[in-house]
């Protein structure tokens, strides 16, 4: 019975939200159809069910962040490349980690893996607060040309080392790995609030690996959750 009643609201909160969107922007964006289907058929499908990561995934127009010549493919069902060997990440799994990140308003989030920007556009539309890092400063460049863009100036973007995490901001909330480690790097433990959530893929690069979403509790990450995943590798400094 619970669990009807949450599908109905969840069901209007998506007819509400889509009906909105269309409202606003029938005639300037023709991928609303494809967004929608991509939230009922990709994300509701296979489980997503927190209502704001719905709505964002609903909202961010995805194909703003691929190359041009790929945008008709951007709500397809899988990853693409973005240039300099990297990915977006397929739109399942930017929900699920955005979801496992639990993001509200308020938080202050960090990305590690900026590439397109996407991921960090969702985040926007669950907190002011979105910090990312990537370390190729092309990606972050070409990312905060699109963010911009697209008016998300609450995103803070830079070029650097993620493996260390950025200091002058934490502690955050909220952490997202958006490449694969071998092991959760120590700053980035160090960096996450007590009952803050950090969400990493872990494993060996190109082959199988674990997402996995920790909580910080009394000062140790406990395992809450995983799936199991294929990222890019997550460059891992030398410690210079
Ligand atoms: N979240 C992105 C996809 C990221 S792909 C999106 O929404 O499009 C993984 C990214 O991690 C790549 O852009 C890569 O350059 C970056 N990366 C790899 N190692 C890194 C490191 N040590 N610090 C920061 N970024 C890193």
């Amino acid at each position: 019975m619970i669990m009807i009643s949450r599908l109905l609201v969840l069901i209007a909160l998506l007819v509400l939200g889509s009906g909105l969107n269309q409202a606003a922007a029938q005639d300037s964006d023709p991928y609303q159809q494809l967004r929608d289907q991509m939230v009922t058929r990709q994300l509701m499908a296979r489980g997503v069910s927190d209502a704001r990561v719905l709505l964002a995934l609903g909202k961010v127009p995805r194909h703003r962040f691929v190359p041009e010549r790929l945008a008709a493919y951007a709500y397809a069902d899988h990853a693409l490349p973005i240039g300099s060997g990297q990915t977006i990440s397929q739109p399942y799994i930017v929900a699920i980690m955005s979801e496992w990140a639990e993001v509200k308003p308020g938080d202050k989030v960090l990305e590690v893996g900026t590439g397109s920007g996407y991921q960090a556009a969702v985040l926007a539309e669950l907190t002011d607060k979105v910090f990312t890092i990537d370390i190729r400063p092309e990606l972050v460049e070409q990312a905060e040309k699109v963010l911009r863009s697209l008016s998300y100036s609450q995103i803070k973007a830079k070029s650097g080392d993620g493996y260390q995490g950025w200091p002058s901001e934490a502690p955050f909330d909220a952490i997202l790995v958006t490449a694969a480690a071998s092991r959760v790097p120590p700053a980035l433990e160090a960096q996450l609030k007590e009952g803050g959530r950090l969400v990493i893929p872990l494993g060996p690069a190109g082959r199988a690996q674990t997402l996995y979403r920790y909580r910080k509790t009394q000062g140790k990450l406990v395992e809450e959750k995983t799936l199991a995943v294929i990222f890019v590798p997550l460059v891992e400094s030398t410690g210079k």
